[in-house]
């Protein structure tokens, strides 16, 4: 995630990493802050968006766990829409597609993935499966 107004880098992962590994509540006693690192910016709407994707990318993987894809795939699409270069929810779009046999689809979500992240393990088991090597 990037912030609108210095384009500095904001790693929402980091935050979470540090809730997840110690707990709810650490968010104030290690003052996590939502400024941006670099002009100060307020991130909190940004990042209000960024926790709703990733709340609609669990109910996804939830639905998937539960063989809906059709489900799955509608709250995968609700993520990407909120959080465009988020390579978890592509890669969980070409899974979902491959296993409904739309590959060409599984293959445009798969190499956006690759985009945004060159070494997500979605994009090796894409150049191993998806794109064999001539001999
Ligand atoms: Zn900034």
């Amino acid at each position: 995630m990037k912030c609108p107004v210095c384009r500095a880098t904001y790693r929402p992962a980091d935050r979470e990493l540090k809730i997840e590994k110690q707990g709810a509540g650490v968010e104030q006693s290690l003052n996590l802050s939502s400024q941006c690192r670099r002009c100060g910016v307020d991130l909190s709407p940004l990042i209000c968006l960024h926790d709703q994707a990733i709340w609609w990318h669990r109910q996804a993987i939830r639905a998937f766990k539960a063989n809906d894809y059709t489900a799955a795939i509608s709250w995968n699409n609700w993520a990407i829409a909120l959080h465009t270069q988020n390579a978890d929810f592509h890669a969980l779009a070409g899974q979902l597609w491959a296993l409904q046999g739309e590959f060409g689809k599984a293959i445009a979500s798969l190499k956006k993935t690759q985009q945004i992240e060159p070494k997500h393990p979605a994009v090796a088991f894409f150049e191993i499966v998806l794109q064999p090597k001539a001999e």
